[in-house]
């Protein structure tokens, strides 16, 4: 039975409460860590050399957009120019771009990965991404892979779910508003663009794992229709799997769904001795150059994010026993 939109908006469709304050409560401190980040981890190279090849970042964007003159900055926004020094910076630092398709299929075969792999991916379907990161990523000959909301396709309104505060201006709607499968046929016609599912609707479907399938299973029918996309790539709304928005019921809900993987939003490589099911993924935000997420993506900085957590469980177990 197709799914009513319409009707489960106020109850699903919005960005859960919990979400909004948790972004919230990191701006401040996002532009100090990464500068950390790229030093301590430029330091452990630098004193104990490269660590090994022990994945594939795959990069998540949502829109890659201008920011609009007088408005308040929307959160998960790269404007165009960035967006293009990431992925220039990144080609110039010797990282291989690869699509999500390929990545999936060595994984299975058990080839090796290319070093320092990168993978591109956009969530949700915005129409800037194929205004503005469409034809950079032609430029650059970089492949891509775009999730859709298939929900909402072809409709001039912006999603129910977007949580920019500017929603609405006639002026900021131009460009963030949904795809329509004429641009996806046209970006997928170049042999660049590659789509997968986001859901239908783009739900809250934590504890859900009946919804979820059903949703997905919705999708994936329109995927094939307008594009011919047989058992696509799926990546989680929200997408946290510490937050319960990808827990191992709705994980094995997309399994029996079809779907031939499943990303989530953790921020970690996708690991080749796993497969895809539960791969995380690096979230490149506007203030990323290609040296941040070129040390946002190295293993020696996961292995000091692993030792850390290790040192703050022991200094104060009472505190870290309630982080999910
Ligand atoms: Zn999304």
């Amino acid at each position: 039975m197709p799914v009513d939109v319409e009707g489960r908006e106020a109850e699903l469709i919005s960005v859960p409460e919990d979400l909004v304050s948790l972004n919230a409560r990191r701006q401040p401190w996002r532009g100090l860590k990464t500068h950390t980040t790229v030093c301590g981890v430029g330091a452990l190279r630098a004193i104990a050399g490269q660590r090994g090849n022990f994945g594939a970042a795959i990069l998540m964007y949502h829109r890659v957009t201008p920011w609009a003159a007088g408005l308040s900055e929307p959160t998960w926004n790269v404007p165009p120019e960035c967006f293009r020094a990431q992925l220039e910076g990144l080609l110039r630092e010797g990282f291989t771009p690869q699509p999500l398709r390929t990545l999936l299929m060595n994984q299975r075969a058990h080839r090796r990965l290319a070093p320092r792999s990168f993978v591109v991916t956009f969530d949700d379907g915005y129409e800037n991404v194929y205004r503005y990161a469409f034809p950079i990523l032609q430029q650059l000959k970089i492949p891509a892979t775009t999730f859709l909301a298939t929900a909402y396709m072809d409709r001039p309104d912006p999603f129910p779910f977007d949580d920019w505060a500017a929603k609405g201006n006639p002026e900021a709607a131009i460009a963030w508003r949904p795809l329509s499968w004429d641009q996806c046929r046209e970006m997928q016609a170049s042999g660049w663009i590659d789509f997968g599912t986001h859901t239908h609707t783009h739900s809250d479907f934590r504890n859900r794992p009946a919804l979820l399938a059903e949703e997905l299973r919705l999708s994936c029918l329109l995927l094939e229709e307008h594009l011919g996309e047989v058992q696509p790539m799926f990546a989680f709304p929200y997408g946290s799997r510490k937050q319960g928005f990808a827990d191992d019921a709705l994980i094995d809900a997309a399994r029996q769904a079809g779907v031939c993987c499943a990303l989530t939003t953790e921020h970690e490589l996708a690991d080749p001795a796993q497969d895809g099911f539960g791969w995380g993924r690096i979230t490149a935000h506007r203030h990323d150059t290609a040296a941040t997420l070129a040390a946002r993506s190295d293993p020696w900085y996961f292995a000091a994010r692993a030792r850390w957590r290790q040192l703050r469980r022991f200094l104060r177990p009472e505190r870290t026993a309630h982080v999910r």
